[in-house]
């Protein structure tokens, strides 16, 4: 499949099209390494120096089932955390553990699908028009996406339709609230309902 169709089928109106990707790119990566990668010394040596995981990415790795390579993983992280532990008092010079090397991928991914994105939505008059139709981007891949070169027409559109697609969720977030009040605490919800959570999606990411 082409990257463009890849595009036009994973646009929803309320779940950004980058953030999708990028996690489920993560996912991949993830499942990947433990099955693949746990006796690998360079993928060992990385854990070795990031302390494992980051708490997020153990707990995706848990909820994946990864039980085999979990156990192998941090079975030796535990054995070598017990050899070092401090003899003395250490006041200062605590080495610092290295970034979690899936933090450190998803980053880089990130950063190649914003301008993938770009690259399409400059190239496809397609993707413009069904975004423009049924796509939302986070507000930090809008910021992102906005940011990159692109020409001046295709900024435009991005813009105002990034804005028109979260300038909607403020609508269904206004109403939301505004039934919360006494006044109109009787009506039943409708769209709204979940206002609040997909304001959280935009602003600080998908759940994992
Ligand atoms: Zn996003
Ligand atoms: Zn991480």
């Amino acid at each position: 499949m082409d990257r463009e169709t890849v595009y036009l089928e994973i646009l929803q109106p309320d779940r950004c099209c980058l953030c999708f990707l990028v996690r489920a790119y993560a996912n991949d990566h993830l499942k990947s390494l433990l099955d693949e990668c746990v006796n690998d010394p360079a993928t060992r040596a990385k854990l070795y120096r990031s302390k494992g995981f980051c708490r997020r990415h153990a707990w995706q790795g848990v909820h994946q089932h990864q039980s085999l390579g979990m156990a192998v993983i941090y079975g030796s992280l535990l054995e070598k955390g017990l050899q070092e532990l401090p003899v003395k008092p250490r006041f200062w010079n605590i080495p610092k553990a290295a970034a979690c090397p899936l933090c450190e991928s998803e980053k880089a991914r990130d950063h190649s699908a914003v301008r993938e994105f770009i690259h399409i939505w400059s190239e496809s008059e397609k993707l413009r028009d069904s975004f423009v139709e049924k796509g939302i981007l986070c507000l930090p891949h809008l910021e992102k996406t906005l940011g990159q070169k692109m020409n001046s027409n295709g900024r435009k559109r991005l813009r105002e339709a990034g804005e028109k697609a979260l300038k909607r969720l403020v609508k269904d977030l206004n109403e939301f609230l505004e039934k919360q009040d006494y006044h109109r605490s009787q009506e039943p919800l409708g769209k709204e309902w979940d206002a609040w959570i997909r304001a959280v999606r935009m602003v600080s990411g998908e759940k994992d």
